[in-house]
């Protein structure tokens, strides 16, 4: 029973702990020193993929290595793996497919939920550059107002 709950509990530190990284790497790695990755996904896309989809593939290392000792002797590993697999997934759903509508997704748009995240992706490209922008989180955002206000001080500035 301990273990089942401690499985649990690697599983939701994976899927939850990834918002953490994926708002540190967007903040200080994507709009740092690997911009030349991610300017592709500010500026228009041409043809099906962008430069920037390589960061997809660098998040599913640690994933892909973590499922693999846990179905070879630590089943601890497999429930980070699994949890930061999950994450990984509600990500490209969210952001590829509801945000930048890459492809369909069963979600409602009009959900406030959603919206309000939407919302707060737009606002983050609502710049081009490599400075300026707000917004890095992704499930995790705050208020859509606030965003705004930021922008347009920065704006002003
Ligand atoms: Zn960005
Ligand atoms: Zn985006």
């Amino acid at each position: 029973m301990l273990d089942l709950l401690l499985w649990i509990a690697l599983f939701l530190v994976g899927l939850g702990g990834m918002e953490v990284v994926a708002w540190l790497t967007h903040r200080y790695v994507m709009h740092g020193f690997l911009w030349c990755w991610h300017k592709s996904h500010h500026s228009e896309r041409h043809g099906a993929f962008e430069l920037n989809d390589l960061f997809a593939v660098v998040f599913a290392l640690p994933s892909v290595v973590l499922i693999y000792f846990g179905l070879n002797g630590y089943p601890l590993l497999l429930a980070l793996g699994l949890g930061i697999a999950a994450y990984g997934l509600v990500y490209f759903m969210f952001h590829d497919g509801l945000v930048h509508r890459r492809f369909p997704v069963p979600f409602d748009r009009q959900r406030a939920f959603w919206k309000k995240r939407i919302q707060a992706h737009r606002l983050h490209h609502a710049v081009e550059t490599r400075e300026g922008a707000v917004s890095f989180g992704f499930l995790l955002v705050r208020p859509v107002s606030k965003l705004k206000q930021e922008l347009a001080s920065r704006r002003r500035r």
